[in-house]
């Protein structure tokens, strides 16, 4: 089992990429990536799982070919790393903390974009927190995962 967190803050005028998907019209967050905190909380989750260390230290921000990578991309290449350590995925759960966006119009849609992703099941969830905390405040959008992996040779 494996646990991944993440936070960006809000930050007008940037697109927001969130759980796989562009959401138009939605402010987006700030970030030298994409800033998809469900896809980089399900990529930490990957690596905890696994033992592999976590996004910053397989990701380095020094490494030119993951500068702007879309957290798909990364998540991909996450499900790859996993997998050539020798281990299967099971599936990968996430919930999303924030009051925006509204997420369960679209939740099947990123649901069927991260599964293919990683090629294992992905769930996710959204909560708000009744106004409480920085995404009460709606300073920003946090996620959380867990991911189940199994080594296999
Ligand atoms: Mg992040």
């Amino acid at each position: 089992m494996g646990v991944g967190t993440d936070v960006h803050p809000f930050m007008s005028g940037r697109p927001l990429f969130l759980a796989g998907l562009e959401w138009p019209s939605e402010v987006g967050v700030s970030g030298h990536s994409d800033g998809d905190v469900a896809a980089h909380a399900a990529c930490d989750a990957l690596f905890s799982a696994c033992a592999l260390g976590d996004l910053g230290s397989q990701f380095g921000t020094s490494d030119p070919r993951w500068k702007g990578a879309s957290g798909v991309a990364l998540l991909t290449e996450a499900a790859r790393r996993v997998r050539e350590a020798g281990y299967e995925i099971g599936n990968i759960a996430i919930q999303i903390i924030s009051n925006r966006p509204k997420f369960a119009p679209r939740r099947q849609e990123a649901e069927k974009v991260l599964s293919s992703a990683v090629d294992a099941p992905v769930s996710c969830s959204a909560t708000t927190t009744d106004g409480l905390g920085l995404t009460g405040r709606g300073e920003g959008i946090a996620a959380i995962a867990t991911a189940l992996c199994v080594r296999v040779r």
